[in-house]
C-alpha cells in the first residue's frame, strides 16, 4: 500500500474506533475502559487512548467510580458528557417556527417556538426569521454554557438535489441549506436539510412513542400530511427521497382535486384546512393554530358538523394506513401532528380498519397510537440529527 493511501486507511481505522467507543459509552455509561474493550473488541491501549480523544473533545467525562460486582479496586468510569456540546434542531411550520437544544445526552437544554403564518411568505424571509430564532436560543444555550456544533432544519417539503419544494410554504426549489447555512454561524457539522415528517419519524422512535419499534410508521399531520417511514431502526428515503407522501394517496377517486395534481388525496379529507373547511370553521377567523382549538372544542361539544369532518378524516386515514400496513408490516403506526391532537376522534376507526384487514393474514396487529412529543416531534427529531452526525463522526469536531 503507498504511504498516503496507508495514512488514509489508517486515520478511517481510527475515526471508526472513536465513534466505536463513543457509541460503547452511550449504551452503557457509567462504564470502564476495561467493559468498553470487552464491548467494542479493541484493546484496552486502544480504548484508554480513544477515552483520551473523547476527553479532549468534551464529549465524555470521568463518573464517580464503580466497584464491579461490589468489590475489589473500583474502576475508573466514563459518561457522555452533558456539555458543552450540543445540537440544534430548527423547525418551518405553516403555522410557527420552532428550535430546540440538546446536548450529547439528549436532554433538551433550550427550546421555543414562533407562532406565525409561514404560507405564502418569501423564502428569504422566513429563513432569516429562522437564523434570528437560531441565533437567540444559540446565545441562550451559551449562557448555560453549551456550544452548537451542528444543526438540522425540518421543513415541510420533499428535498429535490438539495433544493426544497413546498407547496404549503409556496416554495419551489428553494435551496434551502444553502441559505441557511450562510445565515448561520459556522459549525463543524453544518446545516442539514430534511422533511419534517422523516425528522417526526425520528424524534418519536428516539424520544417518544415510537421507542422500541424496529418498524414503524409515523404520520404527520398539519396542513398537509406526510408520513416517515422507519424500516429496521433507519429512516426509509425512497429511491429520491420522496418516500411517505402518504397525503397524496388516493382515498377517494372522486374527490375534491388536490394541488398535487391528482384528486381525492388523503390531504383533501384529512388536512388541517379540510378538516377546519367540512366542520365550518373559517380559516379567516383567525390562526390555524387557533382553528384546530376551535375544531377540538367544538368536537368535545358534539357538534354535528365537526364529528362529520372527524369522521371523514378517520375514513381517510383508515384507507391509506390499511393500504400502507399491509405494504411495509410496521408494529406501530403513530398519528403526529393536528392528528395526535384529535386522536380520541381519529384512533378508533384507524385502528379498527388496520386491525380488520389482512387480520387473517399477519400474526398480530399494529398498535395504532397518538404521538408522545405532540406538535414537538419534528424539531427533537432534528436536533437529535445534530447529535446523530456527532456520534457517527466525532474526530469532526477535533
Ligand atoms: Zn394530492
Amino acid at each position: 500500500m503507498p504511504e498516503n493511501a496507508r495514512a488514509t486507511h489508517l486515520d478511517a481505522v481510527r475515526e471508526r474506533n472513536l465513534a466505536s467507543v463513543l457509541g460503547a459509552v452511550a449504551h452503557h455509561q457509567p462504564v470502564t475502559r476495561a467493559r468498553l474493550a470487552e464491548l467494542t473488541g479493541l484493546t484496552k491501549t486502544t480504548v484508554t487512548g480513544q477515552v483520551a480523544v473523547l476527553e479532549r473533545l468534551r464529549l465524555v467525562v470521568g463518573a464517580d467510580p464503580v466497584r464491579v460486582g461490589g468489590r475489589g479496586r473500583p474502576g475508573a468510569p466514563v459518561s457522555l458528557a452533558p456539555g458543552p456540546v450540543a445540537g440544534l434542531g430548527l423547525e418551518v411550520n405553516g403555522q410557527y417556527l420552532a428550535a430546540c437544544v440538546l446536548d450529547m445526552t439528549g436532554a433538551v437544554r433550550a427550546r421555543a417556538t414562533v407562532a406565525g403564518d409561514n404560507r405564502g411568505r418569501r423564502p428569504d424571509a422566513t429563513v432569516a426569521a429562522l437564523a434570528d430564532l437560531a441565533g437567540r436560543i444559540a446565545a441562550e444555550a451559551a449562557a448555560s454554557g453549551l456550544d452548537i456544533v451542528g444543526t438540522a432544519v425540518a421543513l415541510p417539503g420533499v428535498l429535490v438535489e438539495d433544493r426544497v419544494n413546498a407547496p404549503n410554504l409556496g416554495w419551489d426549489a428553494v435551496p434551502a441549506a444553502d441559505l441557511l447555512t450562510a445565515a448561520l454561524p459556522v459549525q463543524p457539522f453544518g446545516v442539514t436539510v430534511d422533511n419534517e415528517a422523516n425528522f417526526g419519524a425520528l424524534g418519536e422512535l428516539w424520544y417518544g412513542a415510537g421507542q422500541g419499534a424496529g418498524s414503524y410508521l409515523y404520520l404527520s399531520g398539519e396542513t398537509g400530511v406526510g408520513a416517515g417511514i422507519v424500516v429496521g431502526g433507519k429512516l426509509f428515503r425512497g429511491a429520491h427521497g420522496a418516500a411517505g407522501e402518504l397525503g397524496h394517496v388516493v382515498v377517494d377517486p372522486d374527490g375534491r382535486p388536490c394541488r398535487c395534481g391528482g384528486a381525492g388525496c388523503l390531504e383533501q379529507v384529512a388536512g388541517l384546512d379540510a378538516l377546519l373547511r367540512t366542520a365550518g370553521i373559517p380559516d379567516a377567523s383567525g390562526t390555524a393554530a387557533a382553528g384546530l382549538a376551535e375544531l377540538e372544542r367544538r368536537l368535545a361539544e358534539g357538534d354535528p358538523a365537526a364529528l362529520q369532518a372527524a369522521a371523514a378524516a378517520g375514513a381517510g386515514l383508515a384507507i391509506a394506513l390499511t393500504g400502507a400496513v399491509n405494504l411495509l408490516d410496521p408494529d406501530t403506526v403513530v398519528l403526529g401532528g393536528i392528528h395526535a391532537r384529535l386522536a380520541p376522534w381519529l384512533v378508533p376507526t384507524v385502528e379498527a380498519a388496520v386491525a380488520r384487514s389482512g387480520s387473517r393474514l399477519r400474526g398480530r396487529t399494529p398498535a395504532v397510537r397518538a404521538a408522545s412529543l405532540g406538535t414537538e416531534s419534528a424539531v427533537r427529531g432534528a436536533a437529535g440529527t445534530a447529535i446523530a452526525r456527532i456520534f457517527a463522526d466525532p474526530g469532526a469536531l477535533a
